[in-house]
């Protein structure tokens, strides 16, 4: 794919803000009946006045200034008219910088881990818009072109949303998943959004090939949806062009079970919206308080996360697999400060507790699905000091975890699966013939030995590894038992 440049804009609603963008009603309006996580204000209702709200204000600069943003000195609002039912005011407030707005960050080099090559590429940010999201219409059966009845939802009228725009830097279509990914990551770190509920981003993709015209794909609901949609835009652009023919300048609809995009509709010119500064609201400066309190919103971040792992000499694909889920994360650095082995610890979080939480359809990325940091330390403990095989952990004590991670540590452990010293002491006792046969380098006795041991305790429940090098410890430790045996 010669040429290719993409541009995106996403749209992140700031889910964890606590409050609409100008009202009291929840930024997180999933879950409610219809039509009651509303007030006068994102009803548009008259007379009601919008008030800037701290959290989503201080969650937009928290964004803009871990997105490495060049902040303004103030943020202005205009207002951008279009009559449509579920915006009941016809204008929504934005940030339009072509009249006089000022939006919450001027301009920002992102850096991104692209999974796929484990290599940091950048994007060029051009703005980020902190806006509202309008309510939201339904239809009846038929869908758009056939219901005899649309119905409004006003619950999301009035949720904070910020509108990243980057500029066409964008290699291709993994490139520009990596980098939606990579965002909301980010945003997710800072608690400004939760990306997994339902309608909590969407992105918007200009795309062109070969120096020919643009197109923008519209609305794209998931990031696994970016990369097909553009791969799908990117060669229906390169048959027109290899056809001899020209792209025209239009806006496209994804239209994701059939896998096609389609024309959707001429776009508006920017004029049309009418933009003005709204008069209701005065520009909101960006003091040195209100930037102490976006900053102390950003506690950690994907990119330091990743590299503190993998600076403990984890691999990439286990250190990523956990940067991935923030709580997770948070899980880890607390731990790895208290056990040595941390290899181990990032194999049980990164990748074996996250496959018994994936089997019961859970995700670390929910808090709740996780067990204290004491539980993850005395556990990786019991491994280092060989008294608890790994397997063991893996095959028994991570399912009841991930089931139910308030389980206390003693009911975790499974009894058998202690493989101590003594215990290996009383076999070897037992096993007097074998123990001679292997101190005199009989190899096959060692197994014979590992065998009987793995008999006591349970097979689930050991490592062989673990068991044969506790045995040729013990075996030297015990030699003389052998030497008497034969000198009698
Ligand atoms: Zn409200």
């Amino acid at each position: 794919m010669v040429g290719v440049k993409i541009g995106l804009e996403i749209h992140v609603q700031l889910t964890e803000a606590g409050s609409k963008l100008f009202c009291g009603c929840r930024s997180n309006y999933r879950g409610l009946p219809p039509n009651t996580n509303v007030c006068p204000v994102c009803l548009g209702l008259p007379g009601a006045l919008p008030v800037p709200q701290p959290g989503p204000v201080e969650a937009a600069i928290a964004a803009s200034m871990a997105l490495g943003c060049r902040l303004p000195w103030a943020i202005v609002f205009t207002r951008k008219h279009y009559f449509y039912p579920d915006l009941p005011k016809n204008y929504q407030i934005t940030e339009y910088e072509g009249a006089h707005g000022a939006p919450v960050c001027l301009g920002a080099v992102f850096h991104y881990l692209d999974p796929g090559s484990w290599e940091w590429r950048s994007v060029r940010i051009r703005r980020i818009n902190l806006e509202e999201d309008p309510g939201r219409s339904q239809y009846g059966d038929g869908g758009i072109m056939a219901s005899p009845v649309v119905m409004v939802d006003y619950n999301r009228s009035g949720v904070p949303l910020l509108e990243v725009v980057t500029e066409p830097d964008l290699r291709g279509p993994r490139d520009a998943r990596s980098m939606v990914e990579y965002l909301l990551l980010t945003l997710e770190y800072i608690g400004a959004t939760n990306p997994r509920l339902e309608g909590a981003f969407r992105v918007d993709a200009n795309v062109s090939v070969g120096g020919g015209e643009r197109v923008e794909i519209k609305n794209i609901g998931s990031t696994l949806e970016v990369e097909r949609a553009l791969r799908y835009e990117i060669l229906r652009q390169t048959k027109i062009i290899e056809a001899g023919g020209k792209v025209e300048r239009e806006t496209r609809h994804w239209d994701s079970t059939r896998g096609v995009t389609r024309p959707l509709r001429h776009k508006e010119a920017e004029e049309e919206y009418l933009y003005f500064p709204d008069p209701d609201l005065p520009p909101l400066p960006i003091t040195g308080k209100l930037k102490e309190r976006a900053r102390s919103r950003i506690t950690l971040l994907p990119g330091e996360v990743y590299k503190t792992i993998t600076g403990h000499g984890v691999g990439r694909e286990v250190a990523w697999s956990i940067t991935q889920h923030p709580p997770l994360a948070r899980l880890y650095l607390t731990a790895s400060e208290h056990v040595a082995d941390k290899k181990t610890l990032a194999r049980l979080l990164g990748v074996d507790l996250k496959g018994a939480l994936k089997d019961l359809g859970r995700t670390p990325s929910e808090p709740e699905t996780l067990p204290p940091p004491e539980t993850v330390i005395t556990l990786v403990k019991l491994v280092e000091e060989g008294e608890l095989p790994y397997d063991a952990v893996r095959g028994l004590v991570l399912p009841k975890l991930a089931q139910n991670p308030k389980t206390p540590i003693e009911s975790l452990i499974p009894e058998k699966a202690k493989v101590t010293d003594s215990l290996i002491e009383a076999v070897l006792m037992e096993e007097r013939k074998a123990l001679c046969d292997l101190l005199r380098g009989k190899k096959k006795a060692l197994n014979y030995l590992v065998g009987a041991v793995i008999r006591r305790v349970g097979k689930a429940a050991v490592d062989p590894r673990a068991i044969r090098g506790m045995i040729e410890k013990k075996a030297r430790e015990i030699e003389r038992l052998c030497l008497e045996a034969e000198s009698s």
